[in-house]
């Protein structure tokens, strides 16, 4: 069963990742996120060191949005060879950069992605109206990836009219997960793709773990569960998904 691990921070895990990708004997590969200029630079490292195993994005998170002055002309620079724009978005729930500031950064990484014609991801907290309304304004839907969706039905719904992806993470699988879970149920499969957000999020039995990209099989049996099909349908399709997305 081959999965594909949409959104796995192997540069930003202090572990091997030698070792976390062999034991993730079920994953094809995996999709690397920068978060800042040092980590998109480490995710293009990575990416050369396992050709056709990871694949880098360029971007800056909106936790350091602050920082696009100083390192968005290195994050574009980078920006040719990545499979994809971001991680950018706006966290409204943590607010470590102004909102002024996330705003300006997911813009600007926004425009990068129309410009070259790649997908952008996106990390969505507590600011659902405002992406919304920004992905809608910039057309950029059919190739905005929202990673770790949490959207409830309501919202799920909406995003679905802008062509959006849902990329599901270790909350699918939360035992205090039914709102993820009620939002997944409206999701068509081929609209969907998996991740684990390595080093973070382990999905149960692993709470509280340091996650690993073989721990994605996990979050596809969750959505099988949702969707009432096949483990091995759900790697299938989202693992096709992914591929059409990031490398098509
Ligand atoms: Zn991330």
């Amino acid at each position: 069963m081959g999965w594909v691990d949409t959104h796995c921070h192997l540069q930003l895990d202090g572990r091997d990742p030698a070792q976390l990708l062999d034991r993730a004997r079920d994953v094809d590969w995996v999709v690397a996120p920068g978060v800042d200029l040092e980590s998109s630079a480490a995710a293009r490292d990575l990416a050369a060191r396992f050709p056709g195993k990871v694949m880098a994005t360029s971007g800056l998170h909106p936790h350091d949005a602050g920082l696009w002055a100083v390192q968005g002309e290195g994050i574009v620079g980078l920006a040719p060879d990545a499979v994809a724009i971001g991680e950018t978005g706006l966290d409204f729930y943590r607010n470590l950069a102004s909102r002024e500031h996330q705003i300006v950064a997911f813009r600007q990484q926004i425009a990068l992605a129309l410009e070259l014609g790649k997908p952008i991801v996106v990390h969505c907290r507590d600011a659902f109206s405002e992406i919304f309304e920004i992905i809608e304004e910039t057309g950029i839907g059919p190739r905005s990836i929202l990673h770790c969706w949490t959207g409830g039905p309501r919202w799920t719904k909406r995003f679905l009219t802008l062509g959006v992806m849902f990329s599901f993470a270790g909350p699918v699988a939360f035992e205090t997960g039914d709102t993820v879970r009620l939002g997944a149920a409206e999701v068509p499969p081929e609209r969907a793709m998996v991740e684990t957000d390595t080093p973070y999020l382990a999905p149960p039995p692993h709470r509280g773990e340091p996650n690993e990209p073989g721990w994605v099989a996990l979050v596809g049996a969750a959505l099988a569960g949702v969707w009432g099909m096949a483990v091995e349908e759900v790697a299938t399709i989202t693992s096709a998904n992914a591929t059409r997305v990031f490398r098509g």
